[in-house]
């Protein structure tokens, strides 16, 4: 995902030009173009970060203990609906409503 981008190394020589005023560089992506994502439930655009958790137990364990694993997901800011598009892969979120 990193994109390192190489500014060139500095020689050292004072042959820069005042007019040629260094700009931070960015990666040129059209945001514009590319679609978003929606809230499978309500259509909104809008998502915040939730966690929730995982109880590995003992059994399915590679240490052997019961172990908690925290999972990062987004949730809908309207509805509160999971996008299972924003979840890593092979987990899912519970809390399904009737
Ligand atoms: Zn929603």
């Amino acid at each position: 995902m990193a994109n390192i981008i190489d500014m060139g190394s500095n020689s050292g020589k004072a042959n820069q030009r005042p007019t040629n005023s260094a700009k931070p560089q960015q990666i040129n992506v059209d945001l514009n173009s590319a679609p978003e994502l929606h809230c499978p439930k309500c259509d909104s655009l809008f998502f915040q970060e939730v966690t929730f958790f995982k109880k590995l137990s003992a059994l399915m364990s590679p240490t052997g203990q019961e172990t908690i694993i925290p999972v990062v997901a987004y949730a809908c800011v309207e509805c509160g609906t999971i996008n299972p598009a924003l979840l890593p892969v092979g987990f899912e979120a519970g809390g399904k409503n009737g």
